[in-house]
């Protein structure tokens, strides 16, 4: 049978050590040693084990479920215990060809919910487009920051952290805003690679983006949440109902996560990110004060490296929103614009097929915004495109079929 039993948790001033025992066949997906240690850049020293121990059940649940295991543990907080099977249930609908089993099983349980009234939010935030449009919509409610470090940034990759770090506690300077740093080894402690392995033929999707990164990345918000009597915790959305897919980070699985009496909310729903990049450009016309994105994952040292496809995205709903990209972290030559573009032409035929209706919703801002004679000329083709025709599956599988012949003759 597969289990796990929590040995020992502990909190030493900004730091909680979860140590644990792994039996059974699943084994092989728990890499070793067996501890989870998270840091915190700020104490988190009156916190129970009760509420330090869900970063790490928020990032194993997942795996129990699928897998069947049992978790074995002393003590966990009511509130976080109670809302186990509604989040569940999300994963359970948005996946109905798996059976997800498994539980955990704890001595006992302990309500911490705080008794005084508090109006604290806190957001994740990374400095990308969904998180800067979270940020606006409750910049009057002074939200604290938190950013995660082993999400998309690696250890190794200090020179990239020290960036964003500098970058989002300037931000926070900027907007007189409370900022926590979570260094996490959420996506180094599982065999990521095989885990998704089992799940992909039957879900499309790998593991940290069809299982894990929603409820795993909000877990760590519970120990600071007990420990500063926060409230509300908003985490950004990246899609909306008409382009909604299956993903981890959804409103019925993140809404119904709850610990230590606060509440989890998947902000921004409503919003496209065309929306988002429009609602973040009035925000710096009204301000006045330039704002750099952070939306690449490509690039080491955590900048935008403008030639993946999520930064082209971004540069394109900028450029249709009438902005100029250079003016929000996106540092190019005039000249290479089209080349980008170019790419980009390329890449939207191997996205997934919902996000179609983004590329209408950027196309209709850019016929709103541009008359054809007005559109730079390395936009035409996007301006004139007809959608459905260029992206349809047929013309999806020739374009495989050239980028596989193009790899085939570079060889
Ligand atoms: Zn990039």
């Amino acid at each position: 049978m597969n289990k796990i039993v929590i040995d020992d948790i502990r909190v030493i001033e900004n730091r909680l050590e979860c140590t644990y025992s792994v039996s059974g066949e699943w084994k092989k997906y728990f890499l070793t040693p067996h501890t989870f240690i998270v840091e915190y850049s700020k104490s988190i020293d009156t916190v129970p084990p009760s509420v330090a121990v869900i970063p790490f059940l928020c990032n194993i649940l997942p795996v129990a479920w699928i897998l069947d295991g049992q978790v074995i543990l002393e003590n966990v907080d009511k509130d976080f215990y109670d809302s186990i099977d509604k989040f569940k249930q999300g994963f359970i609908d948005m996946y109905p060809a798996l059976s997800f089993k498994g539980r955990i099983i704890p001595s006992k349980v302990t309500d911490n919910k705080h008794h005084d009234n508090s109006y604290k939010t806190a957001a994740f935030f990374s400095g990308g487009v969904d998180s800067f449009s979270t940020l606006i919509s409750h910049i009057d409610e002074t939200p604290i920051l938190m950013t995660l470090w082993g999400a998309d940034i690696p250890f190794e990759d200090q020179a990239g952290w020290n960036l964003v770090d500098n970058y989002i506690e300037s931000i926070a300077n900027d907007k007189k805003l409370d900022y926590v740093s979570i260094k996490t080894p959420l996506r180094r402690f599982l065999d990521e690679a095989g885990l998704s392995e089992y799940v992909v033929k039957e879900t499309g999707n790998n593991w940290w983006y069809g299982f894990q990164h929603g409820v795993g990345v909000i877990g760590h918000a519970a120990p600071y949440v007990y420990q500063y009597n926060v409230k509300t915790i908003y985490i950004a959305s990246s899609f909306t109902e008409e382009d909604r897919s299956t993903c981890a980070s959804d409103p019925s699985i993140d809404n119904n996560v709850r610990f230590c009496g606060s509440r989890v909310i998947h902000d921004g729903f409503e919003y496209s990110r065309q929306d988002k990049v429009n609602r973040i450009s009035e925000y710096v016309r009204r301000s006045g004060a330039p704002l750099n994105l952070r939306v690449c994952w490509e690039s080491e040292g955590g900048s935008n490296c403008c030639n993946c496809e999520k930064c082209h995205l971004t540069i394109l709903c900028l450029l249709a929103g009438k902005n100029d990209p250079r003016e929000y972290g996106f540092s190019y030559r005039n000249d290479e614009l089209a080349n980008m573009m170019k790419d980009f032409r390329m890449e939207i035929h191997f996205t997934h097929p919902s996000c179609n209706i983004l590329y209408h919703i950027i196309q209709e801002e850019m016929h709103k915004n541009y008359k054809v004679n007005d559109v730079d000329k390395s936009l035409k083709w996007y301006y004139k495109m007809d959608i459905e025709k260029e992206l349809s599956p047929q013309k999806r599988i020739m374009y495989r079929f050239i980028r596989k012949a193009k790899r085939i003759t570079r060889k």
